[in-house]
């Protein structure tokens, strides 16, 4: 049975595009065998807890189609999914280490710790807890029971390799005299991570732990605390990070990573999302580029993730999207734009926007294109990408032309304008780039003769009498 998970912890407004990209990989391992995916919320640590995180997260995942089999939300066989609903959990087993000499309690002070650090800073040593609470456990433990405030520690082994096995990054091995004694318990009463993450994984039953790779390095303390308690390894994938084209760090102090952003903000579907996310460090062994999230699930294989760092590009995800919305149903793409507008407090004429449809469709990457390309549809120009002052007699030529067209038909308006070009002897793009800024304002449009028809002929004639020529 395969079993994997995701911990978020809710420090951050919403789920990191990045976790997606881990989340994609977990959800489609577990399913591809039938198993289950967990997701689980890691909230012991509360001082960077961010309000209203937990709930964005989770309702992030349920919109792009990665829910959990178990969580916080459905529950499931091994609830609470809460880390901080299972403190009781985690004093028990702390305890249990403490008691079979795998762990030890400690009293020191956050000043003497502190001094210590430094002395040892000075002297260019590692920073290590230096066992003072071990070697006087006797003691300690009577203050302990006394009710004097304590952490637990991990006592890690002395001069001993820790190896990890890493299912795609091999065998990594670690010396355990650069290991400091793990804090497992904080003296609140909370677990620290590394404690938690543990004998969560254990009781949840997670045989795959697939996670970021800057989990590695706290991975030969999770091994020790496997150890300890004498419980059986999961595999571990520790999955390279997301890289921006230019190879930095995806972080948020430099780029928007938050995956609502891309959706909201964007107009990015989430369809388009986890397609683009799913070949961060995986190809689809036909080479494909473009599938679906269940096709994934059938051909996705932990065995294949690559360890070169993925690149994220913002660039790609928008050519992504847009073959998404060229394949949409036209209906469909009316809802998506007329929604996403809506939620910026924007409300558009649904018939417009619905026989703007066929102008747009392989034109637009993302729903969040589709007003500059369209605005003027809803509005006349504000601002004109050519001065049209000297075109007056151009515009006054169109406007008489335009007139006599009893139609107004794309193909009818075109055939006028063709022989006006014709009649005045201009040159065809010059005349057309002029009609184009004097209808839209931009230099680049939708079709033209289509746009004219969907403006209508009343529109069209006030928009040539009122375009800059008079002013
Ligand atoms: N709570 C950790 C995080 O926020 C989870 C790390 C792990 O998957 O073990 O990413």
């Amino acid at each position: 049975m395969v079993r994997t998970r995701i911990a978020p912890s809710p420090t951050g407004q919403d789920v990191h595009v990045g976790s997606v990209a881990t989340a994609l990989m977990n959800f489609a391992w577990a399913h591809r065998n039938k198993g289950q995916f967990v997701v689980r919320i890691e909230d012991t640590d509360r001082s960077r807890l961010v309000p209203g995180g937990e709930k964005k997260m989770l309702d992030t995942l349920d919109r792009i189609g990665l829910p959990g089999d178990e969580s916080p939300k459905v529950g499931g066989p091994y609830a609470p999914y809460r880390q901080s609903e299972r403190l009781a959990v985690y004093k028990k087993y702390a305890e249990e280490l403490v008691k079979n000499n795998k762990a030890y309690y400690c009293v020191c002070t956050p000043e003497r710790l502190t001094k210590m650090r430094e002395e040892q800073q000075a002297k260019k040593q590692l920073p290590k807890y230096d066992r003072l609470c071990l070697n006087n456990q006797d003691e300690v433990k009577k203050k302990v029971l006394a009710g004097e405030k304590h952490v637990v520690r991990l006592k890690i082994p002395d001069n001993e390799e820790i190896v990890v096995n890493d299912l795609i990054r091999g065998q990594i091995k670690f010396g355990t005299k650069d290991i400091d004694d793990q804090v497992l318990l904080k003296s609140d009463g909370y677990p620290t991570y590394h404690l938690a993450v543990v004998v969560d994984d254990h009781l949840m039953k997670i045989t795959h732990v697939i996670r970021g790779e800057e989990w590695l390095p706290s991975t030969p303390k999770h091994v020790i605390i496997y150890q300890s308690f004498g419980w059986e390894l999961p595999v571990f994938v520790h999955v390279s990070l997301l890289r921006n084209p230019d190879k930095s760090k995806l972080s948020k102090r430099k780029n928007p990573v938050w995956t609502s952003w891309y959706l909201d903000e964007q107009g990015i579907y989430p369809e388009a999302l986890l397609n683009y996310l799913a070949l961060m460090g995986w190809s689809h062994p036909e080479g494909k580029e473009k599938f679906s999230l269940d096709e994934y699930v059938e051909k996705f294989d932990i065995n294949d993730i690559q360890t070169t760092a993925p690149v994220f590009d913002p660039v790609k995800l928008d050519w992504m999207n847009g073959l998404y919305i060229r394949e949409s149903q036209n209906s469909n793409l009316k809802t998506q734009i007329l929604e996403f507008y809506k939620k910026r407090k924007i409300n558009l004429d649904e018939n417009l926007v619905e026989k703007t449809i066929p102008l747009i469709k392989e034109r637009i990457k993302k729903l969040s294109g589709y007003l500059p390309l369209c605005e003027f549809f809803f509005n006349k120009p504000e601002k004109y990408e050519i001065d049209l002052k000297s075109k007056k007699d151009l515009l006054k030529n169109l406007g008489e032309e335009l007139e006599k067209v009893k139609d107004w038909k794309a193909s009818v308006i075109g055939e006028s304008m063709q022989g006006l070009v014709k009649k005045l002897g201009v040159k065809a793009g010059e005349f057309f780039m002029v009609v184009r800024v004097a209808m839209t304002g931009k230099k680049i449009s939708p079709p033209l003769n289509e746009s004219m028809e969907i403006l209508g002929k009343e529109e069209c004639l006030k928009r040539i009498d009122q375009s800059p020529r008079i002013q």
